[in-house]
Parts: C-alpha cells; structure tokens; sequence
C-alpha cells in the first residue's frame, strides 16, 4: 500500500518561524511513517507541480534561520476556480494525499477553497509577522519582528534624546496596529498610530506630543503603522514640521522586521503547530489552522478565516499616553 503522503507549503509573506514549522513537518511525519514533499514558492509551486519529496537532511541547521526554505511567492491565478481544480488533479495524481499551509489570511482562504471544492484535506499554520489571525492570539514571525522593531527603536532613542529631536518612526502594518501598539508600549514611545485606531489620529498625536512638550520633554518617538489613516510618515512629518515647526526625522524600518534568525517563542510554536498538524491530518482531521489561545495549542476550523480580525489589544493602546507621562 501507497504511504500517506503529505505536502507542506509556505505562502504570502515570508515569517521567522517558518523554517521552524517545516522542520517540524518532515521530521514528525517521518516519525509517523509518512511521506513529506516540500512544494515551492507557495501556491504558484502548487499550480507548477514543483515539489520533491524533503528528508530529515533537508531540515538540517534550518531552525534558527528567518525567511522559509520552501520559498514563497504570491499566486494570483489560484484565485481562479479552474486554477484550483487542475491543482487538486495534480496533488491527487501526484499521491498527496492533504496539504499543510504555512501562511497568512489569504493562503488560509485559498487552503479552504481546496478544502471545500476538492476534498483536498488541508492544515493551516498562522505564519505572518502581523498576528492578524482570527481565533489565535500568536502567529510565526509576530514575536520576531517585535523584537527586531524594539531593538532598532532603542537606538533611535538614544540619538533622538541626543538631539533633543522627534522622530517618527514606520513599522510594518499594513491593515493591522499590532507591531505599532506591541512597539510602543515596549519602546515607551510618546504616541502610536495605527490603522484601527477609532480617533481622529493626527489630533491625538499632536495633544500628545504638546502634553510632553509642557512637561519639559526634548524628544519623543512616535510608532507609525504602514497603514496609519493619518498618512504615512512623511506626510505627517511635514504636517508636524509645517505647524509646528519641530526638528523631526523619518525612519521607515521595513523589511528588516521581516528577517532575522526567529525568537525562542516562534521556534517553539513552529516546532508545536509543525508537529501537531501533521498528527491531526494523518489522524483524518481536515479543513482547520492551528493557533494558540491563553497559551494552550488550538484548532480552528478554515471557515473561521473571515471572522473579524483581531485588534490591537484595548488595555495597551490606552497605555501609550499614559506612561508617557
Ligand atoms: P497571506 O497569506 O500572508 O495573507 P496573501 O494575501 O498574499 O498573503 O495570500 C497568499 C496567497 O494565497 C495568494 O498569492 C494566493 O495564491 C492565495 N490566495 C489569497 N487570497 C485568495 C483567494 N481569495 N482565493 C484563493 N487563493 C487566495
């Protein structure tokens, strides 16, 4: 008889911890007696039948790398229905018999897709730096590209306190605050914006940042998410500099945050949600990401991907000012 065989894929936006999660797919299912292939850059790989099967050698010195071995890539064709349906041929063909996706929202949609119009048993594990997820408080790469946001920032701070200067400072985000919030409350950043935020951004900032200013405050740092509704950060540094005339400078972190060997809780969580995926498809389990709630490993069904995403936790956004003070 034909061994079980299962596929594993990275999609979307690369994330620390990837690696982590692949290395936990190949060597528990090679624990388990299952086949393991590896199918490059995403969903594109998917449509192109790029795949080869992947040994324990091939996960060597790869846990503690950023980025995914598998590569990743945006597919749009596999938005299409008949994309998809030739896809599902080609796995069944192949002998693969479900699929683990290692991604964000829209891997997780087009994982469900397969799921629901070919029978193709999927597994999702929550790989984005944005921990944008429904129904999980942690994804691969969050924890990371924290870290990588927080020690950049603490050495803005020390020219920025040099200089008695401003500095506005870009992190990723595009749809979501939570780096932004996450950043400033681990940097004691004077004020963050951030694109959920339900006030008039720009006004807020400003009462802020005179509130310092009365107190005697020099410098200040302010965390601007990529996709702040007040404007990117040249805009509102131009704004600020034009009324207020203030010394400031713009600092755009980008994709540094995206790279980098992975923290400890993202090796950990990849390692876990690799293994238990694995032991969940093989047991018949389909249709269902993994996550973690209150720390403990959850499931989650597929359908579950367009619920409302969560938001910035309320009892830290409400804390940037404050310990501002
Ligand atoms: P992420 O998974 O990080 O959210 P994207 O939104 O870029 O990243 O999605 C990654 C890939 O998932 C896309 O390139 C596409 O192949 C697939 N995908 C996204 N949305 C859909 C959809 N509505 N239907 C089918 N596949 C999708």
């Amino acid at each position: 008889m034909k061994p079980y065989r299962i596929g594993v894929l990275t999609s979307g936006g690369d994330a620390p911890g990837m690696n982590a999660a692949i290395r936990a797919v190949v060597r528990q299912s090679l624990d388990l007696g299952v086949d393991v292939y590896g199918i490059y850059r995403g969903f594109q790989g998917l449509v192109d039948q790029d795949w080869r099967p992947l040994s324990s050698r091939n996960c060597a010195n790869i846990l503690q790398r950023g980025g995914t071995i598998l590569n990743t890539a945006r597919c749009h064709a596999f938005k299409v229905k008949s994309v998809r349906a030739q896809a599902a041929r080609d796995l069944k063909e192949a002998g693969i018999d479900s699929l683990v996706v290692i991604g964000g929202d829209g891997s997780f949609t087009g994982a469900h897709l397969l799921g629901e119009e070919h029978g193709i048993p999927c597994a999702g594990i929550p790989g984005t730096i944005d921990n944008d997820l429904p129904g999980t408080e942690r994804t691969l790469g969050f924890d990371t590209a924290l870290n990588t946001a927080i020690g950049a920032i603490d050495k803005i701070r020390d020219t920025a306190s040099s200089h008695e200067r401003l500095f506005l400072v870009e992190v990723m985000g595009r749809s979501s605050g939570m780096i932004a919030v996450h950043t400033a409350i681990a940097c004691g950043a004077e004020a963050v914006l951030y694109p959920e935020s339900h006030v008039d951004s720009y006004a807020a900032l400003v009462t802020q940042l005179k509130a310092g200013w009365e107190r005697g405050k020099r410098s200040s740092i302010v965390v601007v998410a990529e996709g702040d509704q007040a404007g990117n950060p040249y805009e509102v540094g131009e704004r600020l500099r034009n009324e207020y005339n203030l010394d400031l400078r713009v600092v755009v972190l980008g994709h540094i945050q995206r790279g980098g060997s992975p923290t400890a809780i993202d090796r950990i969580w990849g390692s876990l949600w690799g293994s238990e995926a694995v032991k969940r498809l093989v047991a018949g389990e389909k249709g269902f990401y993994l996550g973690a709630q209150a720390n403990e490993l959850v499931s989650i069904p597929l359908s579950r991907i367009h619920d409302a995403r969560p938001e910035p936790p309320l009892a830290l956004t409400k804390l940037v000012p404050t310990l501002a003070l």
